[in-house]
């Protein structure tokens, strides 16, 4: 074994197969590892700056996405090496990275030659033609390249294909209940659900009257690697958004276990009523922040579920708590990654409304105007991080009334999110929030006015805007541009069913009140530097 790279151990040794395990892929019992033979085979992980930098796409990362994946990548390599396993690591400061996963593939089989190289399938579509090419390649060299399914999740590609060809429209309600049948979760034995009913969102509405008294987060100590892949991004990647001062993320498996031990102690038991509410400086309340150590495989969907569960049966939390957390699990975190390998990669261009706006600048800074926006914004900035309330109704909510090119949204999700991986986040902006799939994953789009964001927060009271105005001047841009995109969209919105309510609304409009709506759309459109926009406008 000639390579320079770090960490490789045992050299001398000829490898049995090459094991090749991606940033958002550190899990032991995962496809790529369940068979390891710990002694000949190897297990290689890269640092790569096309995947730190974001995406491989051009894309900036946040300061803690980078540094998460990065701290998360070498703990797992230690423990790995902490079993006696052969670790091939690849680190961002290796002066012969090529700083591409294929590359690193190709170069690791030169200096190894493995028997075969085995791989868990890569979570977005690019990742997985580049393989597609490396594969074809690696097979005329004499390394056959093995790629596993995903096991990590419940629902496996077979299945959804299924699922997907049995139904006209693709609804997650309909997928969730399969998911709940089939894996007797919150089932009672005569096959209909705990308590009756399947989704108990109607008691997860509630706001708060004074400030909440929310549980503080686990705390995570900043130990040396922490620190070092800090060092690395602040030296590296400096122009990135967000800011490294803050640590709330696991980045082991232990961590993981423990945060998981404290969402379930701490927070799910209110978390089902507060689970759309918000709060000015509290952006945590009590959600579970573990979407994080799902996405890179730290935690098995199936455990979470079982934890949240058991909760409920030992009276811990009631089920209205549990059910709602369970169904973002296992209902659409699954659906959602369906929904990506069964659109296609084309689906990521998707432009129903045919919106063109530009993303304004304070998304990056999060100097917003509008103090919904910035309390949106702060945890964003910070920790790469907000509920989903904040991202869907505040955030994706006013890039959609507004009319901001869902590429871009996409696109800004991936970049300041933590817990962004293709397959979440496309799917998420593309199809949930901004409906530019036209109708795959929602029925409609999620537009909301000022007064959803005045009834589920504290905010109206703090901005420069008034909640009670569309137009003029001062006019809650929510109001504003929520009325002016049912304005735009009048005729296309006619035509489905479940826009009938909304629609009937305008019609008490008179044309002064739509004249004005229009005018002072358009200077806030102008203001926000969101010119230019939806072509339909000059219509
Ligand atoms: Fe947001 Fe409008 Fe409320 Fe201001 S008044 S916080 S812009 S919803």
């Amino acid at each position: 074994m000639t390579s320079t790279s770090r960490g490789v151990q045992r050299t001398g040794a000829s490898a049995g197969c090459l094991r090749v395990v991606l940033g958002d892929q550190l899990d032991r019992e995962g496809a790529a590892l369940r068979d390891i033979d710990i002694q000949n085979d190897v297990v290689l992980l890269a640092e790569v700056g096309s995947e730190a930098s974001g995406s491989g796409a051009g894309i900036r990362s946040h300061q803690q996405r980078s540094a998460v994946f990065l701290a998360a990548m070498r703990h797992f390599a230690a423990s790995l090496r902490g079993e006696g396993a052969r670790v091939r690591y690849v680190t961002l400061e290796d002066r012969e990275n090529t700083h591409s996963l294929t590359a690193e593939v190709r170069r690791a089989c030169a200096a190894l030659r493995p028997q075969r190289v085995i791989m868990t399938e890569a979570g977005e579509w690019r990742l997985r033609a580049e393989f597609e090419i490396l594969a074809a390649e690696l097979g005329q060299q004499g390394y056959p390249l093995e790629v596993r399914e995903d096991t990590h999740f419940l629902v496996s590609h077979d299945d959804f294909a299924t699922f997907a060809r049995t139904r006209k429209s693709l609804q997650m309600e309909h997928f969730y209940r399969q998911v709940r049948r089939q894996h007797g979760i919150l089932m009672q034995p005569d096959g209909t659900p705990e308590g009756g009913q399947w989704n108990l969102d109607h008691d997860n509405r509630r706001s708060f009257k004074q400030a909440p008294k929310v549980p503080p987060l686990p705390r995570i100590p900043r130990d040396d690697i922490i620190e070092e892949v800090c060092r690395l991004v602040q030296t590296h990647l400096p122009n990135h958004p967000g800011n490294l001062e803050s640590w709330i993320w696991p980045v082991t498996r232990d961590q993981a276990q423990n945060a998981l031990d404290d969402f379930i102690e701490h927070r799910l038991p209110l978390f089902g009523d507060f689970e759309d509410a918000m709060w000015g400086g509290e952006p945590f309340l009590y959600h579970s922040l573990l979407s994080v150590p799902l996405n890179l495989k730290l935690l098995n969907p199936l455990e979470v579920v079982e934890r949240a569960v058991k909760a409920y049966r030992t009276g811990h939390a009631p089920l209205n708590a549990v059910e709602g957390f369970v169904r973002q699990i296992i209902g659409w975190r699954e659906f959602i990654r369906g929904v990506y390998w069964h659109a296609g990669p084309a689906y990521r261009e998707s432009n129903h409304l045919d919106a063109h706006g530009r993303l304004p600048d304070f998304f990056w800074s999060g100097e917003a105007p509008m103090a919904c926006l910035r309390e949106a914004l702060a945890p964003v900035v910070a920790h790469g991080y907000s509920h989903h309330i904040p991202r869907l109704m505040v955030l994706a909510n006013f890039c959609l009334i507004a009319g901001i090119e869902p590429r871009a949204v996409g696109d800004w999700f991936f970049e300041m999110y933590v817990d962004a991986i293709d397959w979440v986040t496309t799917p998420n902006t593309i199809g949930m929030a901004l409906y530019a799939d036209g109708g795959v994953v929602g029925s409609k789009p999620y537009a909301a006015s000022g007064k959803y964001i005045q009834r589920m927060s504290n905010h109206c009271g703090n901005c420069a805007y008034a909640v009670t105005r569309r137009h003029g001047d001062g006019a809650c841009p929510y109001n504003t541009f929520y009325w002016d995109f049912l304005l735009r969209h009048e005729a296309r919105f006619a035509r489905n069913s479940r826009m009938a309510l909304v629609l009937r609304s305008l019609e008490k409009l008179g044309d002064s009140e739509r004249q004005a709506i229009r005018q002072t759309a358009t200077h806030y459109r102008e203001t926000f530097g969101i010119t230019p926009t939806e072509t339909a406008f000059s219509a």
